[in-house]
């Protein structure tokens, strides 16, 4: 990439209006420091010289939004909540974890009893803080979120 000026006669990227990409471009005609006017050196043919980046993005981003239905951005949305949750959960996993005493940890079983606080090792899950019991149910903080198990409760 040369810091030269542009002038007549020098090739330059431009967008063609008759190929419809970015092609390599002769400068026909400059105003001042930019080119006007500019010649395909793919198809041959001469237009006013479109700059590269200028106009394809904003089209782009036209069309996206003209096409695009609201539900994608809420979906999107949703999804976000659910990411901060779940960061949340694995902060408070984390941070409870820190003083647990991994092997205090029970071993997970639909029969079980639980308490809160109690530390339950589960073959899938991992380690997991009971966070609260609920007849028939125990919910545990494990390190990717809150699950709902069964229990013996
Ligand atoms: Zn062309």
């Amino acid at each position: 990439m040369s810091s030269k000026k542009p002038t007549a006669g020098d090739y330059i990227d431009a967008r063609c209006t008759r190929c419809r990409v970015i092609t390599n471009h002769t400068i026909v005609a400059m105003v001042e420091d930019r080119p006007v006017r500019v010649q395909c050196n793919t198809c041959g043919g001469a237009h006013n010289y479109h700059a590269p980046k200028a106009e394809k993005p904003e089209r782009v981003v036209k069309s996206r939004a003209a096409a695009a239905p609201k539900t994608p951005r809420a979906a999107k949305e949703a999804r976000t909540a659910r990411t901060k949750a779940a960061v949340l959960e694995q902060e408070q996993w984390l941070a409870a974890s820190r003083d647990a005493d991994p092997t205090r940890a029970v071993p997970y079983s639909m029969e079980g009893v639980y308490k809160v606080n109690n530390w339950i090792n589960h073959p899938l899950f991992g380690f997991g803080l009971v966070v609260s019991v609920v007849p028939n149910k125990v919910e545990i903080l494990f390190q990717d979120g809150k699950k709902l198990l069964r229990s013996n409760n």
